[in-house]
């Protein structure tokens, strides 16, 4: 399409619910683009992995000083995997992406997020990290917090059932014994913690246009896209 030729770099925030599809249509835009992909999600996962690996998260209890005394030992970084077409999560060097997207994870991901020592040393890499422009970085506070000047800012939502079941789907396409209200429980419990947290909750940024992809395919979600990235683009000119 013209509207990829000879345009300006911008950053591109995407914030939303759980599940609905965020990260799909991130990385598809970043592919279209020529961007990087930003998946901060991945990376309080990452956080959340390490803590109940070592001993941070134990028998439910999550305990936040000893996940800030861990902090300074998590290094973060992404490396690009062609074969997925997007970039696999590091942490001190080993690959979790595999590891970070199990059902115990996401039950204390919420909690883990709501730690403001968390919050303040992963914003700070995602601000260096979009700090060139040419960035899709999908998460909760993007156009909130991290990129409030972001050029083009998206709102995801979708019905909360049908984001369990495209939870539930990806879970036991992989081979995972999970329920479906099991997951439905999670997603609507994360949503809450997510919006009612003190720090950075998850918040439609003012400037920001709302896609409810309940019942879109990618195709009419990029179609979507399109359109407002075209708009985005004359208004900067
Ligand atoms: O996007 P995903 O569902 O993988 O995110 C996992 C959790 O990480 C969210 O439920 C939220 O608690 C937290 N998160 C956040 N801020 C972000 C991205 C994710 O608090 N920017």
């Amino acid at each position: 399409m013209e509207c990829y030729t000879n345009n300006k770099k911008i950053v591109i925030a995407i914030d939303g619910f759980s599940s609905c599809g965020k990260s799909t249509f991130a990385k598809a835009i970043a592919a279209r683009l020529g961007y990087i992909f930003i998946d901060t999600g991945a990376m309080y996962r990452s956080v959340t992995l390490y803590a109940l690996e070592h001993g941070a998260i134990r028998s439910g209890i999550v305990n936040e000083d000893e996940i800030i005394r861990l902090l300074d030992n998590i290094s973060i970084s992404f490396r690009f995997n062609p074969m997925r077409g997007a970039s696999d999560i590091y942490v001190n060097g080993d690959i979790v992406e595999g590891k970070i997207r199990t059902i115990e994870v996401s039950n204390f991901v919420s909690a883990v997020s709501s730690i403001r020592q968390v919050r303040e040393k992963l914003v700070a890499i995602q601000k260096q990290m979009g700090a060139s422009r040419g960035v899709v970085m999908d998460g909760r506070d993007i156009g909130t917090v991290v990129f409030p000047d972001a050029e083009l800012k998206i709102y995801m939502t979708a019905d909360a059932k049908v984001r369990a079941q495209r939870r539930y789907d990806e879970l036991k396409a992989k081979g995972d014994d999970v329920s479906f209200d099991e997951i439905l429980e999670n997603v609507i419990s994360r949503d809450h913690q997510d919006m009612n947290r003190t720090i950075s909750p998850l918040r439609q940024a003012e400037d920001a246009i709302v896609l409810d992809n309940s019942y879109m395919t990618i195709e009419q979600q990029m179609e979507w896209f399109d359109r407002e990235f075209l708009r985005v683009q004359n208004s900067l000119q």
